[in-house]
């Protein structure tokens, strides 16, 4: 008999016949990375569309020693949310039935939503009710609440709100034995011990599967000024923040760089999409101003800041979103880097942060650790200046691409010099994406003995017998 077959039957028991996926075709949406460039079998998919339905299918996992792997939206660009080739096939549990937004409470500034909800339905929700959901990033029509806490998200709101983590008032989380924790507490001030809901958050399904989270909201802005602008270079970009700092305090809402190569690719790959600018420059920043009140002031700010830095040289051409459609189509531009990138050929994404005032020197040693390797490779960099996060991606054409024998050593190679780069700059090789399956050799080189050992200690007492994502995150 199928070794099997008895877990995929209770699992069909407790959630029904359409909830649990083991047919080859049905799997491949859930198999395959987004970019397609990670693909492993999976013993089945379950579909629970309750945190009983979840905690059921972990007790049937760990009864029957099959390994339990938590997704979400599928959207990570580290391989984080697909099985490994190698070890047991894993059962996927895929959160996507769990969409509920529960409660909004917005005189706490809290709603309470289910871990399956899409990251846009939640935004679009706090919005409904004049709050605002600050997390943002380019993947959020598709990718859901328990993915973004699961890899503590960043995108392009941290620089005035924070990441994931730090909009996150409490969560719902099965453990390992199946217990389910209500932590869903609606607190800004809690000081009772450990904060145990930070142990799940980040950890990449590793300790426990988040069903729900309360999620803290904040006040919705409603006026906007937004310019796009190119900065002589990253260090004169850095002292534009600066002065966007000193000038706007926590209006700044945005400050977000790309280089020529990638608007480039943008242009080209994705339709609709055009230079905001009448020429290409070397480099091209996004700035944004928002408040709830203050429209004009914003605006004459924006234009007094960007004058000032064009007075001393730091600016050459610059561009005002006078509408909200201007302003939507040049987000857009943003936010289409990964898709243009996907199309275009095969961007080695790197997730570096340094301390922002590292930024401009990280790019320049990065560019030439990476040219020693490839002379003249081209190269995209997307930049969340404000955080020190800099995405420097070595960019091959598909035909380069397939010249290499071995093109998993060459992507290592190309990711742990840039990631060298980081480190000797004081800074991390896994700033936003979570570490996955590109990141877990580096977890071993970059993390100290005490803090490896100290993280294994966790996952033993909540995870002894290694049920979920077994190999991820600790090599
Ligand atoms: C176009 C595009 C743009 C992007 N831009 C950004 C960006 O600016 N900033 C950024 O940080 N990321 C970005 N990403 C990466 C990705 O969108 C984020 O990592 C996102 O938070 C993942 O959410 P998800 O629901 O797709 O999670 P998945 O990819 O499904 O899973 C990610 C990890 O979380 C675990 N997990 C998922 N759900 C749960 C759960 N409920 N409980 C426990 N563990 C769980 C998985 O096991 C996996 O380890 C981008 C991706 C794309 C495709």
């Amino acid at each position: 008999m199928n070794p099997v077959a008895p877990l995929l039957a209770s699992l069909q028991t407790e959630l029904g016949a359409d909830a649990v996926l083991s047919a080859e075709a049905d799997l491949d949406g859930f198999t395959e990375d987004w970019r397609g460039r990670f693909k492993a079998p999976a013993l089945c998919v379950a579909l629970p569309s309750t945190a009983a339905q979840v905690s059921a299918v972990v007790r049937l996992c760990a009864a029957h020693g099959v390994p339990v792997l938590p997704q979400g939206g599928n959207t990570s660009l580290c391989g984080g949310a697909v099985p490994a080739s190698e070890g047991v096939r894993p059962v996927i549990v895929n959160l996507s039935r769990m969409r509920r937004i529960r409660s909004i409470d917005a005189a706490n500034g809290s709603m309470e939503v289910e871990a399956g909800c899409v990251l846009k339905t939640v935004q679009d929700a706090a919005a409904a009710e004049q709050r605002l959901f600050p997390v943002s990033l380019g993947a959020e029509g598709s990718c859901q609440i328990g993915g973004n806490l699961s890899t503590n998200a960043g995108g392009t709101g941290v620089l005035r709100y924070g990441n994931a983590r730090d909009n996150v008032l409490g969560l719902e989380v099965v453990l390992a034995d199946g217990t389910i924790w209500n932590g869903l507490r609606a607190l800004r001030k809690d000081n009772t011990g450990l904060d145990l809901k930070h142990l799940f958050i980040g950890t990449e399904g590793t300790l426990g599967i988040i069903t729900a989270a309360t999620l803290k909201l904040h006040p919705l802005p409603t006026h906007h000024a937004l310019a796009w602008f190119a900065p002589v270079d990253p260090a004169a970009a850095l002292r534009i923040l600066g002065m966007f700092q000193a000038a706007c305090g926590s209006r700044l809402n945005a400050f977000e760089m790309i280089n020529r190569r990638q608007l480039e690719l943008v242009i080209e790959h994705v339709p609709e999409r055009r230079n905001p600018l009448g020429e290409l420059h070397d480099w091209h920043v996004l700035v944004e101003l928002a408040d709830t009140r203050g429209g004009e002031e914003m605006a004459e700010l924006l234009q007094h800041t960007l004058e000032q830095a064009a007075d001393a040289g730091l600016i050459v051409d610059a561009v005002f979103a006078s509408n909200d459609t201007q302003r939507a189509a040049l987000w857009e531009i943003r936010h289409s880097v990964s898709e243009a990138n996907k199309k275009a050929g095969v961007g080695l994404t790197t997730d570096c942060a340094v301390p922002v005032s590292a930024v401009p020197a990280f790019i320049e040693q990065s560019t030439r650790a990476v040219h020693a390797i490839i002379p003249g490779l081209d190269i995209l960099i997307v930049a969340h200046l404000g955080d020190g996060n800099a995405h420097f991606i070595p960019f091959f054409t598909f035909d380069a691409w397939r010249e290499f024998a071995d093109p998993v050593a060459m992507a290592t190679a190309m990711r742990h010099c840039v990631n060298e780069v980081a480190h000797e700059l004081h800074g991390t090789f896994s700033a936003e994406h979570g570490v996955g399956q590109t990141g877990l050799s580096e977890m071993a080189h970059y993390k100290s003995a005490i803090e490896l050992t100290l993280m294994r200690a966790v996952k033993q007492a909540l995870d002894p017998h290694q049920l979920f994502n077994p190999g991820r995150l600790l090599p």
